[in-house]
C-alpha cells in the first residue's frame, strides 16, 4: 500500500543493529526517522490512509507504539488509549497476562477509556512474534470493543507474528516487511 518511494526512504533510514540487545537479534532502530520531519509526516500519512474511516479509537503499545500512534489518532480525530506495562498506570486498570520466552508479562489500560462496541486499531512500531500485540488485542476484547485493524512500521516475516493475529479477523498492515 505504501509507495515504493516511501518504502525506499524508510529502508534507507531504519538502522539494523546486529546482536542487540542479545546475540542473534537483528534490532531495527526507528529513531533516525525522527531526524527527518518530512519522512515522519509521510509515515503518519501512510498509516492514516490505512485507517481513515475504519476505526473509532487507536490503542498504542508501550513505548514505541506511542511515537506514531498518537499522531495517527490526532489525524483521524479519534481517541488514543495507552497500553502500558504493568504497574505504570494508576488504578483502576484492566490487565492481560501473557507468556514470554522465559516467564510472563502483563499489560494494562485505564478502566473506562476503551468503550464497548468501539472499533479499535492496535498500533506498534514492530511486529515480531506477535505475543505483545496478541495480548493487547485480548485486552481490548475483554472490554467489549472490536479489534478491526493492526498497523506496524515493520513486520518481521520469519517470526510469523501475523499468524498469531489472524484469529482476530482484523486487517493487518506493515509498511515494511523484513
Ligand atoms: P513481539 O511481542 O515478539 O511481537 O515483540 C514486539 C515488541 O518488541 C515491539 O514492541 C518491538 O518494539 C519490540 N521488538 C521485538 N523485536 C524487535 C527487533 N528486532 N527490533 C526492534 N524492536 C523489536
Amino acid at each position: 500500500m505504501a509507495s515504493e518511494e516511501l518504502i525506499k526512504r524508510l529502508e534507507a533510514t531504519i538502522e539494523n543493529i546486529p546482536d542487540f540487545p542479545i546475540p542473534g537479534i537483528q534490532f531495527k532502530d526507528i529513531s533516525p526517522i525522527f531526524l527527518d520531519p518530512k519522512l515522519y509526516e509521510d509515515v503518519i500519512g501512510d498509516l492514516v490512509k490505512f485507517s481513515r474511516g475504519k476505526v473509532d479509537a487507536v490503542c498504542g503499545i508501550e513505548s514505541r507504539g506511542y511515537l506514531f500512534g498518537i499522531a495517527v489518532a490526532v489525524a483521524l480525530d479519534v481517541p488514543f488509549i495507552l497500553i502500558r506495562k504493568k504497574g505504570k498506570l494508576p488504578p483502576p486498570v484492566i490487565s492481560e497476562k501473557y507468556d514470554l520466552e522465559y516467564g510472563s508479562a502483563e499489560i494494562e489500560t485505564r478502566e473506562g477509556q476503551i468503550k464497548k462496541g468501539q472499533k479499535i486499531l492496535i498500533h506498534d512500531d514492530l511486529l515480531a512474534t506477535g505475543g505483545t500485540t496478541e495480548a493487547a488485542a485480548k485486552l481490548v476484547q475483554k472490554q467489549g470493543a472490536d479489534v478491526v485493524q493492526f498497523s506496524f512500521l515493520i513486520g518481521l516475516k520469519d517470526l510469523n507474528g501475523e499468524e498469531k493475529l489472524r484469529k482476530f479477523g482484523a486487517d493487518i498492515y506493515s509498511i515494511l516487511q523484513y
